[in-house]
């Protein structure tokens, strides 16, 4: 392997100490709220995660969990108790919903300064017009790597593969943010000729949940790849990059799993802060 790897944990690492030593100094506790509806057991597996993590940095959880048959109401109806719950600073409803349940309709109806998971169409629409919002964690959490080791993005050519509300696009608008200042492109399922787009990038995200979609040939000898995808293949995780071959013509490459994954994570407890200290100041 030639490139360098841009090790996720030890970013996250970095980022929970910040978040830690930031809660420490506060002289409250913030909270952080999670909503689970359903049994299935990645879900469960995420939450848990997200409260461990919570409780590493001096977070305190609050956790609600719901049956599969719980009514659209009754959820809306959790949180807007959670809305209004003073010592709940944060709100994340963990995703996908179970059918007949409307993910979106859920997440509209949380508070946008509690919206830790930066999807509400407010915090959306602060992101499009390049105004102070919480950012949805997963592209956070990229810009956060290519932060940390130094990786320019003024100027350079950026392709995002993958244009969903959750990582590409907003990702896109991240990267092609004054400061950033990327030169960025969106790619999709119905794109032509990806592999020859691909190559144009100085940084390539990938962000499809095809795994090992883009292989040597999709890369500019040098460039910065960023492996967003999380698939399960033979009961082992693997990312959208064929990562062997790949490591060999980059210039630097995120693993899966180790990569933007627990910066996912980091980058929760670090919105949770902000959005305590925008509620409490
Ligand atoms: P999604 O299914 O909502 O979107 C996938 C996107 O990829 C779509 O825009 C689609 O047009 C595009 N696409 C599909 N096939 C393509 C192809 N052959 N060529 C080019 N583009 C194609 O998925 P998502 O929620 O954005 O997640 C993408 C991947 O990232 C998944 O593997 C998911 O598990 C992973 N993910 C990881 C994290 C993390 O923390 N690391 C967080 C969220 C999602």
């Amino acid at each position: 392997m030639t490139a360098k790897l841009l090790d996720g944990k030890e970013v996250a690492a970095a980022v929970k100490a910040e978040v830690a030593s930031r809660v420490e100094g506060l002289g409250y506790q913030p909270g952080l709220a999670t909503v689970l509806v359903g049994d299935d057991p990645a879900s469960h597996s995420y939450v848990r995660g997200k409260h461990r993590d919570a409780a590493e940095v001096g977070i305190r959880s609050i956790h609600r969990e719901l049956d599969s048959s719980v009514g659209q109401d009754e959820l809306f109806g959790v949180v807007k108790e959670l809305n209004d719950d003073d010592e709940v600073d944060g709100i994340l409803v963990q995703l996908p919903l179970p059918e007949p349940l409307d993910g979106e309709a859920t997440v509209e109806r949380i508070d946008p300064v509690k919206d830790v998971d930066g999807l509400h169409p407010f915090n959306l629409g602060q992101l499009v017009l390049d105004r102070p919002g919480l950012r949805p964690c997963t592209p956070g959490g990229v810009m956060r790597i290519l932060d940390h080791y130094g990786i320019p993005t003024a100027g350079k050519r950026a392709v995002v593969v993958g244009r969903s509300f959750l990582v590409g696009r907003p990702l896109a608008l991240m990267l092609s943010a004054r400061g950033a200042d990327a030169t960025v492109s969106v790619a999709h399922s119905r794109t032509a000729d990806l592999a020859g787009m691909a190559r144009s990038a100085d940084i390539l995200v990938a962000a499809v949940g095809v795994p090992r979609l883009i292989t040597a040939e999709y890369i500019q000898p040098g460039a910065t790849v960023i492996d967003v995808g999380i698939n399960r293949v033979d009961e082992r995780l693997v990312g959208d990059v064929a990562f062997d071959e790949v490591a060999e013509v980059a210039g630097a490459i995120t693993p899966v799993p180790g990569g933007v994954g627990p910066m996912t994570r980091a980058m929760l407890l670090e919105n949770t802060v902000r959005a305590a200290v925008a509620r409490r100041s």
